[in-house]
């Protein structure tokens, strides 16, 4: 599979006037150089550089590519088309699918893992996709729970909408047929131009969610960022290669106010404390995983529809703190019949269900998370039981139902209880460190 990389962006905010801005130096390195270096180092080969601005920089630095044991073509755009249109003006050299780089992002992706869920799914493109602390000012997605994409929330969004906070990347897998709805005579982007007309023609986009990292850095503060990341070690980290642990959070009474089930994105309240206590375990860099029961689904009393509705408000209350989820998990099923309209293929003893440890282990596999390393922060025993048939250990609060189905788990102790998620991530931020 190829890597095609766009790489005739100027740099200008960057303040670079002796090269084109993917040879920016990036910790002394230049990053188009640490791109070609990552995706070699998941058994990538074969490259095509779509250059312009100073393209004969770039062809001076890497030739052919022998010095560092790929293969480079480099294909000079006749004019600026816009990301998608270059690949348009390159269309003879695709012939399968390939992996889309920006030339001005800084990764460490696991692209061979992202490739082969591309072929799997049969989307004609995929989509790198990850929460951030700004989605007001990121093109967002709204994905169904197969992670299909619905619709390509592009900024500037209008006042008070409701915003899944899933950003997406500039990272894409798309197969040749993608190109096809490139517009020819004119400049074009995937994100505003392309990726609305594919989906408008009803074809299939996929966002892959992940919690690795892909950052721009297009401007001198996210240069600073990206360099102080790779020197934390925070790049590195993120990545599939080493498992990591994660603060996994029940929904109801311990992120919102608990009603005994939520269908509407209007009942969604968050409790006091909630964003700011999030924010925290986003900027210590561990992953923050909702884990939620919601057997409404099954009897019937709010769809998925309406769970997505509920789970913008939940991104987008969290958004105004600066605090995201990085990821969600919800099991829809319910064990027992006996409610009208309910939804009978739902109607199942799962692996799934709470206190059943069938989410947290679905979210380890996805994102490679240590679970002996991981807590879970809940407001039942159910909550705790799931984590520990986990294996992680686990905190629980007294807000929403504060533990009173105690009677129900007599063997299961928390291993920490704190009045609320605020006080539970200041515990885990000492003894997560
Ligand atoms: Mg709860
Ligand atoms: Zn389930």
């Amino acid at each position: 599979m190829k890597i095609v990389i766009l790489a005739g962006g100027k740099g200008t905010r960057l303040g670079l006037t002796d090269r084109p801005k993917p040879m920016v130096p990036v910790a002394g390195k230049p990053l188009l150089q640490r791109q070609v270096e990552a995706a070699r180092d998941h058994g990538f080969a074969d490259f095509l550089f779509l250059t312009g601005h100073m393209a004969h920089v770039i062809e001076d630095h890497f030739g052919d590519g022998t010095a560092m044991g790929v293969a480079i073509t480099h294909f000079r755009e006749p004019e600026p088309l816009g990301t998608a249109g270059a690949l348009r003006a390159a269309r003879h050299l695709l012939n399968e699918p390939f992996v889309v780089l920006y030339g001005d992002t800084l990764i460490d992706v696991d692209l061979a893992h992202m490739a082969d869920l591309h072929r799997r799914s049969g989307a004609v493109g995929t989509i790198f996709a990850h929460p951030n602390d700004h989605p007001y000012d990121s093109d967002v997605l709204d994905v169904d729970e197969g992670g299909r994409v619905l619709r390509l929330m592009a900024k500037p969004h209008p006042d008070g909408v409701l915003l899944p906070n899933l950003v997406s990347a500039a990272l894409y897998v798309l197969s040749p047929e993608a190109i096809d709805h490139v517009l020819a005579d004119r400049a074009s982007d995937w994100a505003h131009d392309v990726f609305p007309a594919m989906l408008r023609a009803g074809k299939r986009l996929h966002a892959y969610r992940s919690l690795e990292y892909v950052k721009d850095m297009g401007t001198p503060d996210r240069l600073a960022r990206g360099e102080a990341d790779i020197a934390s070690g925070r790049v590195a980290r993120l990545s599939l290669r080493h498992p990591k642990p994660a603060i996994f959070l029940d929904r109801d009474g311990v992120l919102n106010i608990e009603r005994n089930g939520i269908h509407k994105a209007a009942d969604l309240a968050l409790l006091p404390g909630v964003a700011d206590a999030v924010r925290r375990i986003n900027l210590a860099g561990i992953p923050a995983i909702c884990v939620t029961n919601q057997p409404d689904v099954a009897k019937g009393m709010v769809t998925f529809e309406g769970l997505r509705a509920v789970h913008a408000a939940l991104d987008t209350q969290l958004a105004a703190g600066k605090a995201y989820l990085d990821d969600l998990f919800l099991c829809p099923h319910h064990p027992e019949a006996g409610w009208p309209g309910e939804v009978s293929e739902l109607k199942i003893e799962c692996e799934c269900r709470k206190p059943r440890p069938g989410m947290l282990v679905e979210a380890a596999a996805r994102h490679r998370l240590d679970l002996s390393a991981s807590w879970l922060v809940g407001d039942r025993h159910a909550d705790i039981a799931a984590a520990h048939a986990a294996g992680a250990r686990a905190i629980l609060v007294e807000t929403g139902h504060g533990g009173n189905d105690a009677a129900r788990y007599p063997d299961v102790k928390p291993d920490h209880v704190a009045p609320d998620l605020a006080s539970a991530v200041g515990y885990l931020m000492e003894v997560m460190a």
